[in-house]
């Protein structure tokens, strides 16, 4: 039915959204600052399902772009190829088109070949260099290697050449169409850190927090994610563990199975730092728990206590249980950090497979691949 219905937007041709809602969820004086966002897509025919992500074209951060065209001597208005080759102002073209923050072997190699002083730059070319670049990269953005070379100079349109071009983020999305037909709804984690003595702003976090108004359209399409979908059997039990903005499409199951009526039951491990600073979606969660949306509900507050508790350890309490819902059929859902935790999780799995169902090692990780192989073990993991 809905196939007859397509959108004219897609990645190519992104649909101009506006920015409603931005609201922060980690309390002020949290050391994190996640906040929720909505999105209108009234009038475009966009169609999401959940689990799909939000793809948004960012802008760089202006005061970057400035910097970058001061040390280089440009005063912005040249121009200059954008990425598909139309001519652009050079500071519209660093705004919108290029990557300002991650440079490219390229420009390495180019101040190398300007600069006798850069000449260690000239082995990140090579293949075997991957470690010691990625060293080198550890907390520098474009910037960094052009103040380290003050006598090094490009032409504007040399300069852009070297540049990767601006790519959007993806973003999971925590709202339901069957709730929200003409809104979308991000959790995202505002990217701040100091490093080198500068301070630096995740691109598309930051864009998002303070650069988007409400009358400046925002590019945005829908990514699909077809291996991130609730059970196709409304009775199917789902387990879902998220931390961080990890809850954001688990937000969107919750809100979906509730409003399909689904009879399957929803149990949910969420973890953060601090539960009076950083416990997102509270009020919201705590309901559905009250009004048995979500029957089992588990928190780890990793920084309340001296010893780390993380969800993993949630699922190892309650290990007889989870294994229980498992031997139903649940389905096992995981979000969040694919660095750490999506690991630990797997790890803790296994373990709960091992204590509760008595299977040996092997036997617990046939167990987890079988579940694998059925699609009942689904990640989204960034
Ligand atoms: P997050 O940093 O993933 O933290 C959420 C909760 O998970 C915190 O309580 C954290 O505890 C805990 N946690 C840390 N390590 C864990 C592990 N191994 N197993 C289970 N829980 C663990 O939350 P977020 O705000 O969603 O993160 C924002 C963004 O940063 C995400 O994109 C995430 O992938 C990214 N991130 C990247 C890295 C990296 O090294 N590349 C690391 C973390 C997050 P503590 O903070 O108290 O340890």
């Amino acid at each position: 039915m809905s196939s007859l219905i397509t959108s004219s937007y897609s990645r190519k041709n992104p649909f101009p959204s506006l920015l409603r809602t931005n609201r922060r969820l980690t309390r002020e004086d949290s050391s994190k600052e996640t906040r929720h966002y909505e999105v209108s897509i009234a009038g475009s025919g966009l169609i999401y399902e959940v689990g799909d992500s939000l793809g948004v074209f960012p802008q760089n951060d202006p005061l970057l772009v400035q910097e970058i065209l001061e040390r280089l001597g440009f005063s912005g208005e040249e121009l200059v190829p954008d990425p598909s080759g139309e001519m652009k102002p050079l500071r519209e073209a660093l705004l919108r088109y290029y990557a300002v923050t991650e440079p490219s072997k390229q420009l390495l190699a180019a101040i190398a070949e300007k600069d006798a002083t850069a000449s260690h730059f000239a082995i990140f070319s090579t293949p075997e260099a991957k470690e010691h670049l990625e060293k080198y990269l550890w907390g520098r953005e474009v910037i960094d290697p052009l103040l380290e070379h003050p006598q090094v100079h490009f032409t504007p349109e040399e300069f852009v050449k070297l540049l990767r071009k601006l790519q959007p983020r993806l973003y999971s999305i925590a709202s339901s169409p069957k709730v929200y037909p003409e809104e979308i709804h991000l959790t995202v984690a505002t990217v701040q850190y100091e490093s080198l003595g500068r301070q630096r702003l995740g691109v598309c976090s930051t864009f998002l927090a303070n650069r988007v108004s409400e009358e400046v359209p925002v590019s945005v399409f829908i990514h699909s994610a077809k291996h991130f979908r609730l059970p196709e059997d409304p009775s199917r039990h789902v387990i879902m563990v998220g931390p961080g903005t990890g809850i954001a499409p688990f937000r969107a199951f919750l809100q979906e199975r509730r409003a399909t009526g689904a009879t399957g039951k929803h149990w949910l491990f969420f973890g953060e730092q601090r539960r009076e600073t950083d416990f997102l979606y509270r009020e919201e969660l705590e309901a559905m728990h009250h009004e048995k949306t979500l029957h089992r509900f588990h928190t780890a507050f990793s920084r309340d206590q001296e010893q780390k508790i993380y969800v993993q350890h949630r699922m190892l309490e309650e290990a007889k249980e989870l294994y229980s819902w498992l031997e139903e059929g649940a389905y096992f859902y995981v979000c969040g950090d694919a660095s750490r935790m999506a690991k630990d999780v797997e790890q803790a799995l296994q373990k709960t497979i091992e204590l509760a169902g008595g299977r040996s090692p092997e036997e617990a990780l046939t167990y987890v691949e079988a579940m694998k192989k059925e699609k009942r073990y689904r990640k989204d993991v960034y």
